[in-house]
């Protein structure tokens, strides 16, 4: 991520001063000899080049002209890493501007793409065929899914790669933001791969997630990975399958965290099942996602309106009792536990999102969820069921 702000943020003080030096150079001769030389080093054009607006580099006439922006936003992509006259960067050094500092960075960018390109050559060996891939900052993405429409715009495979890669981006840092992680926290890049065909999710869920089947299936703790076929029959939209993948990724980011442990099959389902609806209901706006692992059949709470269904419920008091709830696994949990789970974890948050991260790692510790509520919250989980059901009354929509 920094990294990535470094890059963008030195090419535009670059092209900041290029346009400053124009401007100098325009009001008169004699303004030229001062700020604008001192500003000036190396990596600065002496004067604007029309070609590249003094970016000093151009788009890589082999692929369609607005991808090789999106080749900024990641590390590595296989759609463009073999290509020739790029090295997989997207860009070419511009002909007809000199620009070191731009050079050298694209320089280092090759070698890069060519060291992580070694490194994922596992994928294609596993799989037995070339694939689809992308390396973002924080996550892995495998895209042999078709083309999709994306806010009515149809995006291909190559973007919907990079459209995936981003979304999870943004999920990570909203992780970190909301919970206080540190990116520390993660050792590995979660990997996300989303197939058509039936056959090819079966195949690459048993070669990668150990476990063949044709809905999603994750693994995991120490290689988070999440396989699923994006097919229609599945989800009907971008929309459903960004919700899903949204809802399975925050599975494997909390299972994976330092120390890295599955609570979902601890009793702790609550905060497992919770804290994954909770990111899909922040990012998507509803929660329709119910895991292989948690429920085998389709199932539905309100058509995921869980802050309307919960606050029903608890006007009726008819919400399942807490302590119980947080007795169950997550494969364990009915469709309303599961929306009074992801309640559980919205009081928390909002709350207090770092002494919720506290809480989630003393549940990977393997601590009962009562003693790490009590070292984190101060709170029994009667009290907490106390506060949750006045606070869910006070502030949850009636429709
Ligand atoms: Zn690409
Ligand atoms: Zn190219
Ligand atoms: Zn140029
Ligand atoms: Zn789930």
């Amino acid at each position: 991520m920094m990294e990535r702000r470094t890059v963008r943020t030195v090419r535009a003080a670059a092209l900041a001063i290029a346009l400053c030096a124009w401007t100098l150079a325009a009001g008169g001769a004699d303004l030229r000899g001062g700020s604008a030389a001192d500003a000036g080093e190396d990596d600065v054009p002496e004067h604007v080049c029309k070609k590249c607006a003094s970016t000093g580099r151009e788009e890589c006439d082999q692929h369609d002209r607005h991808e090789c922006a999106l080749e900024d936003d990641v590390l590595f992509c296989s759609v463009v890493a073999d290509c020739v006259t790029c090295q997989g960067t997207g860009f070419v050094d511009c002909k007809f501007c000199d620009n070191e500092h731009v050079q050298d960075g694209m320089e280092r960018r090759r070698k890069d793409i060519a060291r992580r390109g070694e490194q994922l050559a596992w994928i294609e060996k596993e799989l037995e065929k070339p694939v689809r891939v992308a390396e973002s900052e924080h996550f892995v993405i495998i895209w042999e899914s078709r083309e999709m429409k994306v806010d009515k715009v149809k995006r291909n495979p190559h973007e919907m790669l990079h459209i995936t890669a981003a979304r999870m981006e943004a999920l990570f840092d909203l992780y970190l933001e909301k919970l206080g992680a540190r990116e520390g926290d993660f050792a590995e890049k979660p990997l996300i791969a989303v197939w058509w065909d039936d056959r090819d999710q079966k195949d690459a869920s048993a070669r990668l997630c150990g476990n063949a089947n044709s809905l999603g299936v994750k693994l995991y703790t120490v290689n988070p990975r999440y396989s699923t076929s994006g097919h229609k029959r599945h989800f009907k939209d971008d929309e459903a399958l960004h919700r899903n993948l949204v809802h399975n990724a925050t599975h494997l980011l909390l299972s994976h965290q330092r120390p890295s442990y599955w609570i979902g099959n601890d009793k702790k389902g609550w905060a497992d099942a919770g804290l994954a609806h909770w990111f899909e209901f922040e990012l998507t706006g509803s929660c329709r996602t119910y895991c292989y692992e948690e429920v085998n059949t389709k199932r539905d709470f309100k058509g995921g309106k869980f802050k309307v269904g919960v606050r029903k419920l608890v006007a009726l008091n008819k919400q399942p009792a807490m302590s119980a709830v947080m007795q169950k696994k997550t494969t364990e949990l009915t469709p309303e536990e599961h929306a009074a789970a992801f309640s559980y974890v919205d009081y928390l948050m909002q709350r207090d999102g770092k002494k919720l991260n506290d809480l989630l790692r003393r549940l990977r510790q393997r601590e009962e969820t009562r003693d790490a509520l009590q070292a984190t919250f101060g709170l029994s989980i009667l009290e907490l069921e106390e506060l949750w059901k006045a606070w869910v009354l006070e502030t949850y929509p009636t429709r």
